[in-house]
């Protein structure tokens, strides 16, 4: 069952067509290699292309908005769909789940569209995306089986879980159904087959409540933290460093984030720093950019950046995070700026990208028994 390894870094273009005709293009577990980003400025480690119903940016149109500034993207749509209640907003029609107080509800059917999406581009643009598989409820005991099924369904494309929400200002209370909590088993279930096989997760999961009392502990770091503990072989990004619109950086939010980096029972755990919203924070002041490049400095392995930019229409829109921490680059010292920007995003994909497709030689027929 053994097919030629192709080398995952730096491998030519030329490989990525090579493999294609071999695998007959019909996706097969033989995925184009990674794309060899030198010539890029930044990967993308948190991107949605569709939105909150499901409507986004063609994907052929946003490799051209990539262009030559980002090399690779962890690609993902949203999990959760917006109801259009007629009883809620009549003819208006609610994009954004701020617009309306109807619930959410999980939209499976993003995992196939991302899939075919990913498909549908020609193995040298294949080779710039990981995508990601989303459409499973966190509060549900079979969510891991979910992923299975898209994993043996849509063999070669996917490298990781998430953007998957656990609690989020505004959006965990609208979701219809039981809420999804840090304590479920369900969580430990599908963490458990990401650490089988390999999946990258990226999680989100907001620091603290929205209006927490003064001098309150918030209880979602002790139980994310023990959550990292249980899953030693998953690797878990932080999304947005756990900060939201409104649940800012606690007074010691960068002190929470050190005990968590230094702690060695979290080595699995890795941190983003993607949305405006937190990029707002990071960059406020000079004291603000100081602290936070002094963390990452002493953290270097741990950061990556990501937009969490959702179907963009243009580069400028697209690169508007990128922008906005541009006096946070100029703090680091470039090798580390170098690893935020790419070299995380790259030793951590390529090992997932790695470690999946050899799950699916093992686990899926048709992925297996070609070559
Ligand atoms: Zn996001």
């Amino acid at each position: 069952m053994s097919r030629t390894v192709i080398p995952l870094v730096g491998a030519a273009v030329v490989g990525a067509v090579v493999v294609a005709c071999m695998s007959g293009g019909n996706g097969a577990s033989a995925q184009a290699p990674a794309a060899a980003t030198n010539q890029y400025v930044v990967n993308d480690s948190h991107f949605h292309l569709t939105n909150y119903v499901q409507e986004g940016t063609k994907i052929q149109d946003f490799v051209k908005i990539m262009g030559t500034k980002v090399g690779r993207v962890a690609l993902f749509g949203i999990p959760l769909q917006q109801q259009w209640s007629y009883g809620n907003t009549g003819d208006f029609a609610p994009t954004y789940y701020l617009q309306t107080d109807a619930p959410l509800y999980y939209y499976s059917f993003t995992d196939a569209f991302i899939a075919m999406a990913y498909r549908s581009l020609p193995p040298a643009d294949q080779a710039r995306f990981d995508p990601m598989i989303t459409g499973f409820n966190p509060a549900d005991m079979y969510a891991a089986d979910h992923i299975r099924r898209v994993l043996t369904t849509f063999p070669g494309v996917f490298s990781g879980i998430g953007e998957f929400t656990i609690h989020k200002e505004f959006v965990s209370s609208k979701i219809a159904g039981e809420t999804a909590s840090l304590l479920n088993p369900a969580l430990d279930r599908l963490l458990d087959f990401a650490g089988e096989s390999g999946l990258v997760a990226i999680m989100h999961n907001d620091v603290d409540m929205p209006f927490p009392k003064p001098g309150q502990d918030p209880y979602q770091v002790t139980q994310l933290r023990d959550l990292v503990k249980r899953h030693p072989r998953t690797t878990i990004i932080w999304a947005h460093a756990g900060l939201g619109r409104v649940v800012r950086p606690v007074k010691d939010q960068l002190d929470i984030l050190e005990r968590g980096l230094s702690n060695p029972d979290l080595k699995n755990l890795y941190i983003d720093l993607s949305w405006d919203e937190v990029a707002k924070y990071v960059v406020a002041s000079p004291d603000a950019i100081k602290a936070t490049a002094d963390l990452i400095v002493k953290h270097p392995d741990r950061f990556l950046f990501g937009t969490d930019e959702v179907a963009p229409s243009d580069q400028q829109k697209y690169l508007k995070v990128y922008d906005m921490y541009a006096p946070l680059f100029a703090a680091l010292p470039s090798d580390v700026s170098e690893k935020v920007r790419k070299g995380n995003y790259e030793r951590l994909f390529d090992e997932a990208r790695r470690k999946v497709r050899a799950w699916e030689r093992a686990n899926v027929p048709q992925a297996g028994g070609r070559g």
